[in-house]
């Protein structure tokens, strides 16, 4: 069975009808995912280059979550800052890295131009940060872990803390871990670890485990500085054959 498979979709701003590849739900689940829930996948289709869907004819680029209609000012607001100079471009087909990170920038650009909510603008940065760690493009990572996490702190402050901000929480300080920030992240994994009202049992055995990393990692650090060994002596025969045959 192909992976793809075309769905047809009508653009919410042209209200063309056009079609994109989406990915069979048995061909999604991920290998591995990192502690920020960017995935890994077996197969050459990573599902995520698939999320954003985009007009061919206005490229209006949307994902499932965003807004289900548009007004009329934000028709026209997304005209004049994108649609007036788009020129008609196929997305429908498979895509390389480069056009994900396209079509990304494209979601970007018009949830940006239709002012939507900020919890969806911060999925696409955070989305846009995975694609450039898929490349080991580390300074291009960073800089959009560093808008995702602005947005995210955005959504917090909105919608404050609710039982299911949890997850969030978690987010706001790995993301701050991420980009060195330690100390923010500290505060934040301490929240979740210590709020009472928070019962995510996984985040909260996350939120440990990364704060357990810090605490490591300064540890290596301060041990490294100092002039002893910053890692313990390896006791595991296996590595040791894959170090000396290398
Ligand atoms: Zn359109």
């Amino acid at each position: 069975m192909e992976p793809l498979y075309q769905s047809k979709i009508e653009c919410i701003c042209c209200e063309m009808t056009f079609t994109t590849s989406r990915v069979r739900p048995s061909f999604k689940k991920a290998t591995k995912s990192d502690s920020d829930f960017c995935g890994y996948y077996k197969s050459e289709i990573n599902p995520d280059y698939y999320v954003v869907r985009v007009c061919p004819s206005c490229g209006y680029a949307t994902t499932e979550n965003g807004l289900e209609r548009l007004s009329d000012l934000q028709k026209k607001q997304y005209h004049e800052r994108i649609g007036s100079r788009w020129q008609r471009q196929e997305y429908g087909g498979e895509r390389s890295v480069t056009q994900a990170m396209r079509c990304y920038k494209l979601a970007l650009l018009s949830a940006q131009a239709v002012g939507e909510k900020d919890r969806v603008i911060a999925g696409l940065l955070h989305h846009i940060a995975w694609l450039y760690r898929y490349e080991a493009n580390q300074h291009e990572e960073k800089r959009f872990l560093r808008f995702a996490l602005q947005s995210y702190i955005r959504v917090y402050e909105t919608e404050g803390v609710s039982l299911n901000n949890a997850k969030l929480m978690y987010l706001i300080g790995e993301l701050y871990r991420r980009i060195g920030e330690e100390n923010d992240a500290v505060r934040w994994f301490s929240r979740v670890v210590n709020d009472k009202k928070i019962v995510d049992a996984a985040m909260i055995r996350a939120s440990r485990e990364q704060w357990q990393l810090i605490r490591e990692e300064a540890e290596a650090r301060r041990l490294g500085s100092s002039g002893e060994s910053a890692l313990p002596e390896s006791d595991n025969g296996e590595e040791k054959s894959i170090s000396t045959s290398a």
